[in-house]
Parts: C-alpha cells; structure tokens; sequence
C-alpha cells in the first residue's frame, strides 16, 4: 500500500502549497509517499502548515501527525521578504512559493535527517536556472550565492552545474546562432523483454506490430523530411531511440535507415545516434547497416555488470554478452560509444556498483550516463512497492562513481532529474571532452527545433524571439498513434507557421 502524506495549509492557498508536492515527496522517496492534498480517508501523515505571513520576517509552522498523535512541531522564521523581492531571480516562483519551499525543506531536514542535495529545486532539468541567470546577465559570483543561499543547493551539485554549464556553452551558442538546424528523434518502442523498473511506452515483440509500425514511420518521415525542405531547415543530429531500436531485424534496419536517408535533409556535419541498447540485439550485420548509413554513435547498455541483477531486473542478457557485443561494435566501426549504468538496482549496493563501474570502465566508452533509478507508475517495480535506501546512502555512492568517471578524463556535460528518482539525485551523461552528444543537450536544455517521428515522441517548436517552446506529443499507445499520425502532423505544421 501506499503511504500518503496528506499536506494540510489554512492560511496558504492550494497552488502554492501543491508547489512544494514534489519537495515533500523527495524527502520520503524510499518509502513510496505521495503528498496529496485531496482529503484522504486514510493517511498514514498529516503535515499541517500555518503562515503568519507578517513582514518582514514572515513564520511557517509545521506540524506533522501520525493520524492523532503529532510527531513533530516546528516553527521557521523566513528570509527578510523585502530583499527577497529586491532580488533577481531567474525562476518564475513567487517570493511565498520560494520561503514556503525554504522552509520545508529546512524542516525535513531537520526531521527526517536526511539531506536535499538539490535544495528547493524540483525541476527536472536544474541547468535551465543556469541558462536564465546567465540570460539575465547576473555575474558568476552572484549565481553561486544564489544558489547557495535562495535555492539550498549544495556545493558538489552547484560545482556539477557549472561543469555542465561549462561543457554546454558551445553547444548552445551555436543553437542560438544556427536557426536553421534542428535534432530528430525517430522511436522504436519494441525490446526483447520489459524490464522491471521500465515504465516507456516499450512493446514486447510482435513482428506484424513492427512491419505495421515501421511502414507508418516511412510516411511519417516523408512528410516531416518535406516539410523541413520547404522550410529551409537541415537535420544536424538524428538520434533513434527507445525501446531498444536495434531488436528490428536487419532489413526493417535498414528500411528505417534508408528511409531517412532519403527524406530527410541532413547537414553534412551530422549527428548520428541509435541506442543499440540491449548487447543481445547487436550482431555484424546489423553493425554493418549502421556504418552504411553513417551512424557514428551507439548506445551499449549493460545498466549493471552483475548477472544476478540482470536476471533480476528481466534484462534477458548477460554480462559476457556485453563484452562481446562491445568488442564487435569496436571492430566493426568508428563510433562513438555510449553505455548507460543505473544506481539504486534491485539487490545492489556499494560494492555492486563498484564492480560494473571498473568493468565498464576498463571497456574505456567514450561516453558513460549514470542514471539514478526512478520508480514510475507503470512499472514492475512501481506495483511491487520497491523501495531504495536512504537519501544519504546515494549520496555516497553517487559520488564515488562520479569521481571514478571523471579521474578517467570524462566530463559531465548534461544531467536531468526525474520524479520518485533513488536519492533524490539526478541522472548525468559524461563524455570524453569533444565527444559529448549534441541530441541530449537540445532535448535537455530545448534550444533547438526538435521533431519527433513515431510514438510517444514529442516535437519541440521554438520561438527563437522569447526562448520559448511548443510541445506537440504524439500519442504513446502505437495503434492510436498509427491511426492519427497524420493529424499530429498538421498541428507540427500548424506551430511551425
Ligand atoms: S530497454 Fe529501456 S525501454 Fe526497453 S524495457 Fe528496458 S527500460 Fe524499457
């Protein structure tokens, strides 16, 4: 059962307390809390909150109760509300959403002991807050203490924001000069077999569903390719993904391939990704496709080199099967690879993650992403109530294995966080310096025009004026999606206007 947090407020209105639903959950994370503030039959707490809301100093109480009996109580006495409001700040939050969020998190600290790494951060991409405070013009000095002192993050995670910044600035300066390029994202969502803590729109194998599937993704290309033609717009990063693309079988390969080939403009310096995903799924021929078609970057994911947690976790692959499919991949091409490592796995601790850091790292990939665990709705391990160690525990580890990256010459250069994630960390892509991936900064940071072709991709359309974006989704479930592509297609043309 879910254990719910009921967060109750008389003197705070409902949107403004429903900000502080992520923060509350995150300090709750490993035992599966929902903060809610829908009236609840049955809670297992009651956080009540009162605002005096005097100036300058305003006060917050918490109380917190276990059905009748109250656990703890505590009163904080907020930032001056007079220099809060003489402040820049970069984020679109209220001076009360950001003491009430202070506060809160000032209290759980103090009552759960555990520790908020990002503060009164909860978006999932914290580098934004950069990108603003840089737009906005505020010094270096001025963004550390802001940080530091507005947003409570703590320093390790303020210094990985400045690598990333640091890492990014390239990248970005030539989004904002090069309207005339944009990312594509192509979606296969079939894998061999679902993994447990996979909450993606993946379908278990079904070779008629792909046949139908990739004949629909063919048209798709073709209207998407002519329109970026007719707008003068060039591809300068593809990126397939998942799902795990490389289950198609070599021909339905190289149909997808050719297919973009074909309708699609492509700059001439380009991108090229497809996330190979499960080892098991990769073989020459396959490679060979890939070269053909100038991929120069694949995705190798062993998420753990413990054969006990990938029978655990439903991978269907072994260990042996990602040397083997990493030495083929590095003799049948010069590509850049990627491999994905999740903490916070079923069954694994320190010295788990130890072992598959030192194996992949001994593989020397060109890029390594250290995802943190986040257990979604949808999921095996959402039903099963999965539950990961505490806050402080992650920490540690986290940042081990970040040294352990980083010693090796690699750099993080994007990081994003996810809701219900282990640890309430983030997840952070690493590369060796000029080998970072273009297509996960223009979908992190969205500065770039990106177009999304086949299921439960998303199109980013941007106003490159106001540095604002239009989402435009296509539907996850495939045969809604292959029903009504056309339709989101012209809204994709609508926006692009
Ligand atoms: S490989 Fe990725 S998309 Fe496929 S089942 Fe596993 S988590 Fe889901």
């Amino acid at each position: 059962m879910i254990e719910i947090i009921l967060v109750e407020s008389d003197t705070i209105d409902d949107k403004v307390l429903f900000s502080c639903h992520s923060l509350i959950a995150a300090f709750f994370s490993g035992k599966k809390i929902q903060a809610t503030l829908k009236e609840q039959q049955s809670y297992k707490y009651k956080l009540k909150i009162h605002f005096n809301g005097c100036r300058p100093q305003p006060v917050f109480k918490f109380e917190i109760f276990s059905q009748a009996n109250m656990l703890e109580s505590y009163s904080h006495q907020g930032t001056d509300m007079g220099i809060m409001e003489r402040l820049t700040l970069p984020g679109k939050e209220s001076v009360l959403q950001i003491l009430l969020k202070q506060a809160t998190v000032t209290f759980l600290t103090k009552y759960t002991k555990e520790i908020a790494p990002w503060g009164i951060l909860t978006g999932i991409r914290p580098g934004k807050l950069m990108l603003k405070m840089d737009e906005l013009g505020i010094p270096d000095v001025t963004k550390t203490r802001l940080l530091e002192e507005i947003y409570l993050v703590n320093s390790d995670k303020i210094v990985l924001l400045q690598a990333v910044a640091k890492a990014q600035k390239p990248f970005l300066q030539n989004m904002k000069v090069r309207t005339d390029l944009a990312s594509l994202y192509v979606s296969i969502p079939f894998c061999p077999t679902r993994c447990y803590y996979c909450s993606f729109p993946s379908n278990t194998l079904d070779s008629s569903d792909i046949e139908k599937y990739l004949a629909v993704l063919v048209k798709e290309l073709e209207l998407v390719g002519e329109m970026l033609k007719n707008k003068g717009l060039r591809i300068n990063a593809v990126y397939i993904g998942g799902g795990t693309p490389t289950v198609l079988n070599p021909q339905e390969l190289a149909k997808l391939l050719d297919a973009i080939k074909k309708y699609v403009p492509l700059d001439k310096k380009l991108e090229y990704t497809v996330e190979a995903g499960r080892p098991d799924t990769i073989n020459q021929e396959k490679l060979s496709i890939l070269e053909r078609c100038s991929v120069n970057r694949i995705s190798i994911n062993p998420q753990t080199m413990q054969d006990a947690t990938l029978q655990r976790i439903g991978r269907g692959h072994t260990v042996e099967d990602v040397y083997k499919c990493y030495e083929l991949a590095r003799k049948n091409g010069n590509w850049i690879i990627n491999m994905d490592i999740i903490l916070g796995l079923p069954g694994e601790g320190f010295r788990e993650i130890d072992d598959t850091l030192n194996k992949v790292l001994e593989l020397n990939p060109d890029n390594i992403t250290v995802h943190s665990l986040a257990i979604k709705k949808g999921s095996n391990a959402w039903a099963d109530n999965y539950t990961s160690n505490s806050l402080k525990h992650w920490l540690e580890i986290q940042k081990h294995v970040h040294t352990s990256i980083t010693s090796r010459g690699l750099i993080p250069y994007y990081l994003y966080r996810q809701k219900y994630i282990v640890g309430n960390l983030e997840n952070i892509g690493y590369a060796s310096p000029g080998n970072e991936c273009h297509y996960n900064i223009a979908i992190i940071e969205e500065k770039q025009n990106i177009f999304g072709v086949g299921a439960g991709t998303v199109t980013k359309i941007m106003n490159f004026e106001n540095a604002t974006h239009k989402n435009i989704y296509h539907p996850i479930d495939l045969r809604t999606y292959m029903q009504g592509y056309e339709d989101v297609h012209f809204k994709v043309r609508q926006a692009f206007n």
